[in-house]
């Protein structure tokens, strides 16, 4: 991994949706199955029909 996670970069290919009714957001990577997962705080939360990826 050559990742530097000290620094604010924008990964491409993320999945950057924001949980419904809080500002967690998909640290997922773009196009994965199942539901939205915030890696940080483990909250896990549904897709939502419409949502693009
Ligand atoms: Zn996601």
């Amino acid at each position: 991994m050559t990742v530097r996670e000290l620094e604010p970069v924008r990964i491409p290919g993320i999945c950057f949706i924001p949980k419904p009714g809080s500002p967690l957001r998909c640290t997922l990577h773009h196009g994965h199955d199942g539901e939205h997962y915030h890696a940080y705080d483990r909250v896990e939360w549904p897709r939502y029909e419409g949502e693009k990826q």
